[in-house]
């Protein structure tokens, strides 16, 4: 599964930021969770944990198809972007074929993803530049760049943000990046694990060592399931929340 491919809807009720003009801009402090409200992130993995489990690692695909699938499952359903992930791979059986057809034609395989005039010229810019630069597809070299710097490199082609980029360096290589989609936005947010008003990109930012590594993937795949399952966009169901006694959502000064 493609866990950070959440839908686009159910915007979170957190504002995008807005950026000072830099006349008027205000040093802003370092976010620190834990000095403001100790064991807070240990307490909410172990709370979604007692709902929902410790998820199994995923299946590890190649980096490249990771990155295909993710671009394919941006704004629909994973179903639907696993249909057009082994329509584009049946039609097109290696990369270098992607690369080199006609657009229209990469488009039409790729068409029950769901905007495929968008998708189709993405994912052959990205292949290009993958190729032109690496002589290949092998995107395994990221994992010996480090987080931030593997993250840098993938954002830098067309198209691919914050979210993409973790998803394929937190699955591929289990490097300790939160993809935050629109279920962990709205969660990190009400629950207080992000100031409020967080936009997602600053998000990604604000979560690089939020979590101890070694359960990042566990807490991308709670949330997303605490996203979809109980704290709903509409109707959160805090009564049945075991993070409930620490959420500021329902607590505004809670510890
Ligand atoms: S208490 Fe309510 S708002 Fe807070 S995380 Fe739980 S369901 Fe979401």
């Amino acid at each position: 599964m493609t866990a950070a491919a959440g839908s686009a809807q159910g915007s979170a009720p957190v504002a995008p930021d807005r950026p000072a003009s830099p006349a008027r801009r205000v040093p802003q402090p370092a976010w620190d969770v834990e000095r403001e409200r100790p064991g807070l992130v240990a307490f909410v993995l172990d709370a979604l944990a007692s709902l929902y489990g410790v998820p199994a690692p995923a299946p590890r695909r190649e980096p490249v198809e990771e990155l295909v699938l993710t671009i394919l499952s941006q704004h629909t359903s994973d179903l639907n972007a696993g249909r057009a992930f082994d329509e584009l791979q049946r039609r097109f059986p290696a990369w270098d074929a992607v690369v080199e057809a006609p657009v229209e034609d990469v488009a039409a395989a790729i068409a029950s993803g769901g905007l495929a005039a968008q998708k189709a010229p993405r994912i052959q810019h990205a292949l290009r530049r993958i190729r032109a630069e690496r002589g290949g597809y092998d995107l395994a070299f990221l994992a010996d760049l480090g987080p931030t710097a593997a993250r840098a490199w993938l954002t830098r082609l067309q198209g691919i943000g914050p979210k993409t980029a973790s998803v394929v360096l937190l699955f591929c290589f289990g490097l300790p990046l939160m993809p935050v989609d629109t279920h962990v936005h709205r969660v990190m947010g009400r629950i207080g694990l992000v100031p409020p008003g967080t936009s997602a990109d600053r998000a990604h930012n604000l979560a690089l060592g939020l979590f101890p590594a070694q359960r990042v993937y566990e807490g991308h795949i709670n949330l997303i399931t605490h996203g979809r399952r109980t704290c709903t966009a509409r109707r959160p169901a805090c009564e049945r929340c075991p993070v409930a006694l620490r959420c500021r959502y329902l607590h505004p000064t809670a510890p």
